[in-house]
């Protein structure tokens, strides 16, 4: 199945509209796959760094929604998907009351992003990468020339950005708003974490370091976070890939992907589990051209769509 996808023709492009992305090596690919003891399967060079681009929308999502409660998020943002563009403008003019229609999209993320606790951007990156260390149990930090690459070429998440908080959803300014977000995408981490975060959400937050049996989030948050991720979670492709694949999944321009399997077998791998891809080669729409294409045999193979 690995050869198969490496072998196919190399298709699509770099996100080269962030121009520190567009230097990536073309033909990367890597796999991490974990299940609820601790067992993996891997494929390339799972240790090595990408950003999470829009897959910090997942993290920030859960933390927000943790920490404040699901009800104040969804005063804010809905969880409505768009068949839209990632930073599509179009709707913030149409909706009622200009509401983002949900935390997968830019303006829905960019909105999340200024809910984040604590009173400053730092605090807020912070209460993410914190949580994100404490599923990996690794430290991590922004990489500084992709969030400058980001921030000097963010017209359209700062038109979003403006337009948000005309209407009253942004906590804080402008400014913040879009920075904490771009800093959100800038997070480095490897296609090992992404799994380890795809079977945290499998198992409704647990940790496998930790023995005793303690969700780290509340039943509700992670139930939300998996229905955003089906329904919302590969931009304006993710009806087409919840029937051809069937499993929560969030991708980044990056070519990361992350996914939560709720139950299933994947060679000597059993039951709930996570698993991260990266590739950097993207389609039109976002979405990592091998990534998908290995999700999907892979899916189809073991038989694991949820549906
Ligand atoms: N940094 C990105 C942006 O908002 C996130 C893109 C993505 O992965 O969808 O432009």
């Amino acid at each position: 199945m690995f050869e198969a996808v490496i072998s196919a023709p190399e298709k699509g492009h770099l996100a080269d509209y962030i121009p520190a992305l567009a230097n990536q090596s073309k033909n990367l690919f890597a796999v991490y796959i974990i299940d609820e003891k601790g067992e993996v399967l891997t494929f390339g060079d799972f240790k090595g760094v990408l950003t999470l681009q829009s897959i910090s929308k997942v993290m920030s999502f859960i933390v927000a929604a943790d920490s404040l409660g699901i009800d104040q998020v969804l005063e804010k943002v809905d969880v409505e998907p768009t068949g839209d563009p990632f930073n599509s403008i179009v709707r913030l003019e149409v909706a009622e009351k200009g509401k983002p229609f949900n935390p997968m999209i830019n303006a829905g993320a960019i909105t999340v992003a200024s809910l984040l606790p604590g009173d400053t951007v730092e605090a807020r990156v912070k209460s993410v990468t914190d949580f994100i260390s404490q599923v990996t149990g690794r430290e991590h930090s922004v990489n500084q020339e992709v969030f400058k690459s980001e921030m000097e070429t963010a017209y359209r998440n700062r038109a979003i950005a403006n337009y948000l908080k005309a209407n009253d959803y942004l906590r804080g300014t402008v400014e913040e708003a879009l920075e904490t977000y771009l800093q959100l995408c800038s997070i480095e981490l490897t296609t090992e974490d992404l799994a380890r975060l795809g079977l945290f959400i499998a198992t409704d937050g647990l940790l496998l370091t930790v023995t005793e049996n303690k969700n780290l989030i509340t039943r509700k948050t992670a139930r939300y976070t998996k229905a955003l991720m089906m329904t919302c979670g590969l931009y304006n492709a993710s009806g087409k890939y919840a029937a051809t694949i069937g499993i929560p999944m969030k991708s980044g321009v990056s070519g990361g992907v992350l996914c939560t399997v709720q139950n299933g077998q994947i060679e000597h791998l059993q039951g709930r589990m996570g698993i991260g891809v990266f590739s950097p080669m993207i389609d039109e729409i976002g979405n990592s051209v091998k990534g998908m294409d290995f999700l999907q045999r892979i899916s189809e193979h073991y038989n694991l769509s949820v549906f």
